[in-house]
């Protein structure tokens, strides 16, 4: 099968991705062998092509948000039938016996192990998957349409979550890429007021027609006081910003896998009040399970550039230049 794997994590313009000619993967006990009918790419695959994240299997397959179609079962696999069409996403183990597992908060596990990262993924023809990770998805999307919601939407819902929006309430969001983009239309379908603060006058646009009541530069205050904000920005001058937007006992959650440096904060102006500041840290398969029956639910509107399987370095380079609407999909 064709594959693209990493050799040799660098700098985009080096080009770290290589195309493969590999064996078509076996499925192992409690794995499905799955056809890729599409494969999104995430920022995620950047920090893993780029070396941001350390190398966790050399000559890795990138790509976490797989839809795929089931085409052989691996021993003990029960549930799932040939031809049916499931979904792959980042979170691919954990250990179910650590304190952390024990009280719902998988995410946090240490042995938790990611697809694309620790276990080759969907920037390939065909992929192998552990059953018990594995998604089911909502017919009314398309292959493309469907697979950015495998980790922009799953995350961009847990932000949500964590962000702890009051019924009713005044979001604030910071940055405006795929997962921003899914996020405030469940925000608003739940009711919010949401402010998008963002550079790029093209992502100010889409957030005005997705339903944003504004729509200002990422440096903006918003018109009104936040009970919410979300920073989707992996930008740490952001977060002083967002704070002091906040309006008593509001929350930030910061999104992103990296941020870059935090400027001081001052207690007055950015945390007294009872102002929160979080992070967010992968998901669990029940944020993933509730997002996706949100979306079965919630016709959400998906921007999507699709790229052939055969231009996942193309389509790389111009998810790091931002020249990307929306979210890119690569199809097989
Ligand atoms: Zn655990
Ligand atoms: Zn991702």
């Amino acid at each position: 099968m064709l594959a693209w794997e990493v050799p040799k994590p660098g700098p985009i313009d080096t080009n770290p991705l290589r195309a493969v000619v590999r064996p078509r993967p076996e499925p192992a006990a409690g794995e499905l062998l799955l056809r890729v009918r599409a494969c999104g790419v995430c920022r995620t695959d950047l920090h893993v092509a780029e070396g941001d994240l350390p190398v966790h299997r050399p000559n890795v397959i990138p790509g976490h948000e797989i839809v795929g179609e089931v085409v052989a079962l691996g021993a003990g696999v029960e549930g799932f039938s040939l031809g049916e069409r499931v979904g792959v996403a980042w979170l691919r183990h954990t250990d179910g016996t650590c304190p952390y597992c024990m009280r719902g908060a998988e995410n946090l596990c240490p042995e938790s192990r990611y697809t694309g990262w620790d276990a080759d993924g969907g920037y390939a023809e065909y992929t192998v998957a552990p059953a018990a990770y594995v998604y089911r998805l909502p017919d009314r999307y398309s292959d493309v349409e469907v697979a950015p919601l495998l980790c922009a939407g799953i995350i961009g819902f847990r932000a949500l979550r964590r962000a702890d929006l009051p019924p009713g309430g005044r979001l604030g969001v910071y940055g405006f890429g795929a997962s921003a983009h899914l996020a405030i239309q469940v925000a608003i379908a739940q009711g919010a007021r949401v402010h998008v603060l963002t550079r790029a006058a093209a992502a100010r646009e889409l957030a005005l027609d997705l339903g944003a009541a504004s729509a200002g530069g990422a440096y903006d205050p918003p018109p009104e006081p936040l009970d919410a904000a979300i920073l989707f920005a992996p930008v740490g001058t952001l977060v002083p910003v967002a704070l002091a937007a906040l309006d008593r006992g509001g929350t930030l959650a910061v999104a992103g896998v990296t941020l870059t440096d935090i400027p001081s904060l001052n207690y007055e102006k950015h945390l007294f009040q009872e102002r929160e500041l979080r992070s967010v840290t992968a998901n669990t398969r029940e944020d993933g399970r509730d997002f996706l029956t949100f979306a079965a639910n919630h016709r959400l509107r998906v921007t999507v550039t699709p790229y052939p399987l055969t231009a996942a370095d193309t389509a790389l380079a111009d998810l790091a230049g931002d020249r990307v609407n929306g979210a890119a999909v690569l199809l097989p």
